[in-house]
């Protein structure tokens, strides 16, 4: 029975080359694979050596194969794995307490990913204006340039055309407004209504911090419409700007918070948290979701919130980041010809290019990466760092003498 079963499947040499042979080409990954990690550090195919300054798109918070959570997980594989909603589970519930004493909502629905947390923020609104405003109180506002997910739902709220061309008809009754522009939201939100989603600071769109009086102001105008206010929270929540979620940090309270990426660490599990008033708007059987909140995910989930939401451990978030800002804002200073100003918050930074470097992130990510470092770009003008939360000052250190290196090299080429 315990005999271990010498897989061949399991055991099969592949390359990235067998990427482009059976996968869907969604993506373009690295040359490199990565094949292990501990912490921020990675090590590929060939042994080579990456200090990882994406914790794979602001996920893996608390570093790759952290002992606390590997820990949590395997004793939770042993334990139970699935149940399905015929039954709950008592990770679930812990975990449910835990999300709702830490911030202001009361009531948790979980799923497994970002898109699927703001689906069903989203499928909330609608509703619950259907049933206390009418029909007519439909129309979703959203920013350009945001980012809620890959759904044909999501991604047409979204406000980036690049990825809803071609997938038309899409949803409709849903309007864009510009970012950070209080006239715009004035303009677009009527009484007709339901819904207004926001990222307090938008990540894939080029890490663009949201201004306080314009998410005021949308506070105000959905108080003033009856328009739910959505925060999307699943890149800037977790820690990675200094307060458990970001909305904390401006004092302004969402009706509708969603959460992923970083809540699993890796581990696929999405969080959507309301008001007691809000969350009975999907009564039984008018949403649900197959593994949302198992066992497994409300375990690493729990952890990792237990592991983030220390006083100790956010404010370490405030300090490396008040520290990766200094250095990467003396990196602009020095390269001026390169980049142009750091922005965003905790640590979650953007470094964008300079007019002459225009459309250049791109470049600058394959320099690092071939110099040992791992960056994401936010788009094509701007380069993206969001190292693990416990990131340590060498490493900050070590990242700036890569980075340095890199842009070195890159203009030696030019
Ligand atoms: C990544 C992201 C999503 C989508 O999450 P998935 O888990 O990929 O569906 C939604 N909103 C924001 C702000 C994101 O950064």
């Amino acid at each position: 029975m315990n005999a271990k079963v010498e897989s061949t499947a399991l055991n099969r040499p592949v390359t990235r080359q067998t990427f482009d042979e059976v996968l869907v080409p969604t993506y373009a990954p690295a040359a490199m694979v990565p094949v292990r990690g501990a912490g921020l550090d990675l090590w590929d195919q060939n042994g080579k050596h990456y200090l990882d300054f994406t914790s794979g798109i602001a996920v893996a918070a608390l570093g790759h194969c952290n002992p606390i959570v590997v820990e949590a997980l395997t004793r939770q594989a042993n334990t139970l794995w699935h149940l399905g909603n015929g039954y709950t589970n008592e990770p679930v519930l812990r975990l449910a307490l835990a999300l709702t004493e830490a911030t202001f909502a009361d009531r948790a629905f979980f799923c497994n990913s970002g898109a699927e947390a703001n689906e069903a923020a989203l499928k909330l609104a609608r509703k619950h204006a259907h049933s206390k405003f009418g029909a007519h109180k439909s129309r979703i506002i959203s920013c350009y340039q945001s980012f809620h997910g890959r759904t044909l739902f999501t991604v047409s709220v979204g406000g980036q055309s690049k990825y809803t061309e071609g997938f038309e008809p899409l949803p409709p009754s849903i309007d864009h407004i510009t970012y950070n522009d209080i006239e715009s939201a004035r303009a677009a939100i009527g009484d007709d209504v339901c819904a207004v989603i926001v990222e307090p600071l938008q990540g894939e769109g080029g890490v663009v911090p949201g201004d306080k009086a314009f998410l005021q102001e949308l506070r105000d105008l959905c108080n003033k419409t009856g328009a739910l206010l959505i925060f999307d929270e699943v890149q800037s929540g977790m820690g990675r700007t200094g307060e458990l979620f970001h909305y904390m940090s401006y004092g302004i309270t969402p009706d509708i918070l969603t959460s992923a990426k970083a809540l699993g660490n890796g581990f696929p599990v999405a969080a959507m948290l309301t008001t007691h008033e809000l969350a009975a708007t999907l009564s039984v059987g008018s949403h649900g979701t197959t593994y949302g909140g198992n066992p497994m995910a409300a375990t690493v989930a729990l952890t990792v919130l237990e592991t983030i939401n220390q006083p100790a451990f956010l404010a370490r978030v405030k300090e490396a980041g008040a520290k990766l800002r200094a250095t990467l804002e003396k990196v602009v200073a020095d390269y001026p010809q390169v980049f142009s100003q750091v922005r965003g918050a905790g640590l979650l930074l953007g470094v964008v290019t300079s007019d002459a470097w225009k459309g250049r992130s791109k470049d600058i990510q394959k320099a690092a990466e071939a110099n040992g470092m791992m960056v994401l770009i936010a788009g094509m003008d701007v380069v993206r760092m969001a190292p693990a939360l416990i990131v340590s000052d060498e490493q900050i250190a070590e990242a700036d003498r890569i980075l340095r290196v890199s842009l070195d090299g890159l203009l030696q080429a030019a």
